[in-house]
């Protein structure tokens, strides 16, 4: 009897799995699991012990769901993430393994040591890796002389003409083996790292993000256009934290998608086109870090742009970490951040540009930080935002295109609604002054509990723009 093996990584579900699909093709093989906890890696990247919690709780529900299957995960924990391999080239043997299954991760680390253990099993065991993780295979949409897009609109194009035509197809969750293998006597032991609970918005496990997804398919999508960037509106999926862990695919999402609006493709001015194209975007910036692994060591598409004078201010970089900086639309995204581990897009890109264009601080600083936080940390889309933000990346902002912190407050958050949820200290600020606290004439002798803005925008923006003239000048 033939044994294979399924190595899951950032694929946590049984539906939709390119690599447990195949695995479980022959019917009399004996089907395996195994998934390898890496702290030592987790810590350099700083993932969010939000993420390292959420990561346990579908591991669970994903071994219950193999279990039902007569498959057994197997877990392990490496001290580091190069010893993963030599562990399951051992295991492979220990196990008399025939074939071994994957799919791709397509950061640069990962994929050498995908390419390391093909090279410490030496064909005694077959290594079969998918694509998964996005709508099109990094490679596939390729502009005419066969290069990488480097601008979002045409690949945008160039993947809905690629889509229309694909096989878009998910494939099914295995039926339960009829040679099922033992259970796995490894307890699902805590990862040795710090975890933090996900909180009730996130219930573990793909049936959980199945239903959300169908639920913001059919009540939130028609909206979703123009509410997307309104934050005090509950108004986007919030399915990022199942993609970015692989608890849910892009193709489900897609499927979905085009069942409910199936003339998707046709209508660029509605909501589930909208919704698409953030998916695009997401496949964009996996594509980039493929074709430019250099993005994976943070560093900047843009070369002249390594040549900014970041200022190094540990305090100002504290305020904005803490959501102290005295402008109420950054420090309320950067509260809902440390304390839910997810943040509106349009305030990521608001609070990214402050540390960039106000603070003139290393975008490296906000993107570790972001990891360090958030619940759907995510390298590609993380570094892609982030580099857009900075305008140190392909297709991002012009270096010289400043948001206004007081302004995109005024026109994203009119009311306050959301500044007052999370800045309980300016209840008592009257709606004309809410986004420039400092000026309310009421504040009283004693002033507010809430800091001065920690810099003048007008004349930041200034440097700021000297900066970027001076490195560009250089490069
Ligand atoms: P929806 O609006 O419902 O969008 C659907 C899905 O599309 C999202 O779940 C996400 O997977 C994808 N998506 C949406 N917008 C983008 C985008 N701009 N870029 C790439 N993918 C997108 N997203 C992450 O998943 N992980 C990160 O670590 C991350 N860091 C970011 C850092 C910065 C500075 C910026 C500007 C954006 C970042 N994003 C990141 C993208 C985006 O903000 C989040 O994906 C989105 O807010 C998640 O909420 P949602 O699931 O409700 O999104």
């Amino acid at each position: 009897m033939k044994t294979h093996l399924v190595w899951l990584r950032a694929d946590l579900r049984i539906h939709d799995n390119p690599a447990l699909y195949a695995a479980c093709q022959d019917p009399d093989a004996r089907v395996l699991a195994v998934y390898i906890a890496t702290p030592e890696q987790w810590r350099r990247h700083e993932m969010a012990p939000r993420q390292a919690a959420f990561l346990l709780d579908n591991l669970a529900a994903l071994r219950h769901a193999l279990a039902g299957r007569g498959i057994p995960l197997h877990y392990h924990q490496c001290p580091d993430f190069s010893d993963s391999v030599a562990w399951l080239a051992d295991f492979c043997r220990s196990q008399g393994a025939d074939a071994l299954f994957y799919n791709y991760q397509y950061e640069f680390n990962e994929r050498r040591r995908d390419r390391a253990l093909e090279q410490a099993l030496d064909g005694r065991v077959t290594c079969q890796g998918f694509d998964d993780g996005v709508l099109l295979p990094p490679g596939s949409v390729r502009t005419g002389d066969s290069g990488m897009y480097k601008v979002f609109t045409p690949f945008r194009n160039a993947c809905l003409r690629k889509l229309a035509e694909a096989d878009m197809q998910c494939v099914p969750a295995p039926a339960r083996r009829v040679n099922p293998a033992p259970e796995s006597r490894d307890g699902l032991a805590p990862f040795d790292y710090p975890r933090q609970a996900p909180g009730e918005e996130y219930p573990a496990g793909e049936d959980a993000a199945l239903s959300r997804l169908r639920t913001f398919c059919h009540q939130q999508m028609q909206d979703y256009r123009k509410a997307r960037d309104i934050p005090s509106l509950d108004a986007t999926s919030r399915l990022s934290a199942y993609l970015a862990l692989g608890v849910l695919s892009p193709r489900q999402c897609y499927n979905r998608l085009s069942r409910a609006y199936p003339l998707v493709l046709e209508h660029a001015d509605s909501g589930a086109f909208t919704w698409l194209n953030e998916l695009i975007w997401r496949d964009f910036y996996r594509h980039l870090i493929v074709s430019y692994p250099a993005l994976c060591r943070h560093q900047p598409f843009i070369g002249w742009t390594r040549h900014v004078a970041w200022c190094r201010d540990e305090n100002l970089l504290a305020a904005w970490q803490l959501g102290k900086t005295g402008y109420p639309i950054v420090d309320a995204a950067m509260r809902q951040m440390n304390q839910t581990g997810w943040m509106h897009n349009r305030l990521r890109m608001i609070t990214a540009s402050f540390l960039v264009k106000d603070l003139l601080i290393d975008w490296r600083e906000g993107e570790r930080y972001f990891m360090s936080r958030l619940i759907d940390g995510d390298l590609a889309a993380n570094n892609g935002g982030w580099q857009w933000a900075a305008s140190t990346g392909t297709d991002s902002a012009p270096y010289f295109r400043i948001f206004n912190p007081t302004t995109q407050g005024r026109r994203f958050d009119e009311r306050g609604e959301f500044i007052r949820r999370w800045l309980p200290e300016l209840a008592a600020v009257p709606d004309t002054y809410l986004h420039e606290p400092h000026l309310w004439p009421g504040a009283g002798e004693d002033g507010l509990d809430y800091p001065r803005p920690i810099v003048d925008h007008g004349s930041a923006r200034q440097t700021t723009l000297a900066a970027y003239k001076a490195a560009k000048d250089r490069g």
